[in-house]
């Protein structure tokens, strides 16, 4: 009896090759390695999604943050294993480098900045302030992206890249729960907001070239 299509044998390969080197250790048996997200990770928890983020998502479809992906080609790599006793608590989009980075909600960008394990990065949050989304590994920014800036669900923010602990090119994405009262915002729970796609990725028209 067959059980793999070559199709899920290619994605096996890849996938393989990403477990091996990093961030996506999607197989168990290799050993998982840090994800890519800020230096103090290790105080990342995560909290299930409930009842007002569906009714929040309803109000505001959720868009794949990459050009030319529908929810269904997102794959789950939220309670993936990662080293010290970590899980990832983000989703990881594998497309190739250079692809379009956009803007999952219309919101504002809090912060660009560079560290060892997410790379080049971006945090946003969304117009009602109850999500910030932290995008990671990208290879450059958008021209003219700055902090502060308003952006509308499908602007450019960036490009896909490797930097940081990224052997593939990839995008690391994780929408945080954020709670006003603390400053280490970047530290707010995690949740899996990957059933929430409901766009593909678009880049908006007015920043079309
Ligand atoms: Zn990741």
């Amino acid at each position: 009896m067959r059980d793999s299509s070559g199709a899920a044998r290619r994605s096996a390969i890849v996938f393989a090759l990403f477990a091996v080197t990093g961030c996506a250790a999607t197989l168990r048996p290799l050993s998982p390695l840090p994800g890519p997200v800020t230096g103090s990770e290790g105080g990342t928890s995560s909290v299930a999604a409930d009842a007002s983020d569906m009714a929040y998502f309803d109000s505001n479809p959720l868009m794949v943050p990459v050009e030319g992906v529908a929810p269904g080609g997102v794959s789950d790599s939220f309670n993936e294993a990662r080293s010290d006793g970590r899980t990832h608590r983000a989703s990881d989009i594998l497309v190739p480098m250079g692809t379009r980075v956009i803007a999952a909600e219309a919101g504002t960008i809090m912060r660009l900045s560079h560290n060892a394990l997410g790379g080049t990065t971006i945090y946003m949050t969304d117009d009602s302030g109850r999500f910030i989304f932290y995008y990671a590994h990208l290879e450059k920014y958008a021209d003219g992206l700055a902090a502060q800036e308003h952006v509308q669900q499908g602007d450019l923010l960036g490009y896909v890249g490797m930097t940081g602990n990224a052997p593939v090119p990839h995008l690391h994405f994780q929408a945080m729960r954020r709670d006003m009262s603390r400053r280490d915002y970047w530290n707010s729970p995690a949740v899996d907001v990957r059933t929430f796609f409901t766009l593909t990725g678009r880049v908006r028209a007015s920043d079309e070239q």
